[in-house]
């Protein structure tokens, strides 16, 4: 067993013969370019000049003196295509052009990966084929739109529910037929090793910053940071520079969807057991026979079955804690943070922020948080305004 491609008893390589030499490939190449100046020279040019990084940690003054602590919001809803995938997408796009990858895959469920991904092939002038479910492609019409005027095509998946998870074993099968000229792009901190590896490196720029800031403003570290958990990718990155503080609480807000005692939620960690899917060992929401279910959350960037297997990790280790939270927490944090900030979150971030809500009543005028405002809710105003009629929020 290759011990480094775990995290405890989670991660590994589950994945057929073909793909093992691939993936060593690309360890030993990502290991190379992150110790080459000139690689992370070049990712952090595009950063800056073409993310607009670095993304300003602001602080949420009418929300911390409502809620009696320090609130601070890590702002990657104003990254370049509005949330903080691209920062991944290019990291793993610069190393495709290193390893000399003439093409890109990527799966899909929302399409805000697919869009990210779309987006990079066209600056870097690379061929792109986004999988996604068919059931996706109906619901998401206008990322669909948008992946193909930057060039990508999008081949729907039929299989299983037609949805992100069948989306992902197509793109897993491809690849296997295809890897010589080809490369995978994951969008979370999920799959096989290293992906989860590289992912956390590639979006670790957020806690970077993050800490730097919260220094300069306050003189020490955060008390509290939180962040959304979908696959876990902006929740990794935010963690990153922090795991190794102790005093630094680390809390990831999964989606409770209609409450974990339903079957329609996504809280892998609180329902999920360990198990393998797309490539890893981590907690997965299966039924008694180990089959995996269908997750449900309003926001779809969090509706995956699993969960990246760092966070299992930490999730066992104690050293990070995952708390559910429902739509309806999410949505009436969305409302609050938009009406006491202008700030409109995307529904996936409204989870932490509901989450952050709740933590800020236990701490004091003394103690400071940091949430990550993973996107923005520009894409969700269709599925906002569904929930909101009737509901009178709005005057
Ligand atoms: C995709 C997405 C997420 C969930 O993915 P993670 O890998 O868990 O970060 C969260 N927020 C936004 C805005 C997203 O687009």
């Amino acid at each position: 067993m290759n011990k480094k491609a775990y995290y405890g008893e989670y991660g590994g390589q589950f994945v057929s013969e073909s793909l093992m030499n691939t993936l060593d490939e690309i360890d030993r190449a990502f290991e190379e370019a992150i110790r080459d100046p000139e690689f992370i020279r070049q990712y952090h040019y595009y950063l800056k000049q073409y993310v607009g990084r670095e993304t300003p940690l602001y602080f949420a003054e009418r929300l911390s003196e409502k809620y009696g602590t320090k609130i601070y919001l890590k702002r990657e809803d104003l990254n370049h295509t509005g949330a903080h995938k691209i920062n991944n997408v290019l990291g793993q796009i610069l190393l495709a052009k290193r390893m000399g990858k003439k093409k890109i895959i990527a799966e899909t469920g929302a399409g805000q990966h697919g869009v990210a991904t779309a987006t990079g092939a066209a600056l870097f002038n690379m061929e792109c084929t986004v999988y996604m479910g068919k059931e996706d492609v109906k619901r998401q019409a206008l990322n669909v739109m948008r992946m193909e005027m930057l060039g990508a095509k999008v081949v729907p998946v039929e299989s299983g529910s037609n949805t992100l998870k069948d989306a992902t074993n197509e793109a897993i099968r491809t690849w296997a037929k295809t890897a010589e000229d080809t490369f995978y792009i994951i969008g979370s901190a999920v799959g096989p090793y290293p992906y989860p590896k590289m992912v956390k490196e590639f979006q670790a720029v957020i806690s970077r910053e993050a800490k730097k800031q919260h220094m300069e403003a306050e003189g020490k570290l955060p008390d509290t940071v939180i962040a959304c958990v979908g696959g876990g990718s902006n929740s990794i990155g935010m963690f990153a520079d922090f795991i190794d503080e102790p005093g630094v609480e680390l809390i990831g807000a999964e989606a409770a969807g209609k409450g974990i005692e339903t079957k329609e939620h996504a809280a892998s960690m609180a329902k999920g057991h360990p198990g393998i899917l797309h490539g890893m060992k981590s907690y997965l929401l299966q039924d008694e026979d180990g089959n995996v279910q269908l997750a449900h959350s309003i926001s779809a960037g969090l509706d995956y079955p699993g969960v990246g297997p760092e966070h299992a990790y930490l999730h066992d280790t104690g050293r990070a804690k995952y708390v559910p939270v429902t739509d309806v927490e999410a949505m009436d944090a969305l409302m609050e943070l938009t009406q006491t900030e202008g700030i409109i979150p995307a529904i996936e971030s409204a989870h932490a922020v509901a989450c952050a809500l709740k933590k800020a009543k236990e701490m004091t005028p003394g103690q400071s948080m940091i949430i990550c405002i993973s996107g923005r809710g520009d894409k969700d105003v269709n599925t906002i305004s569904d929930y909101l009629s009737g509901k009178g929020y709005l005057n």
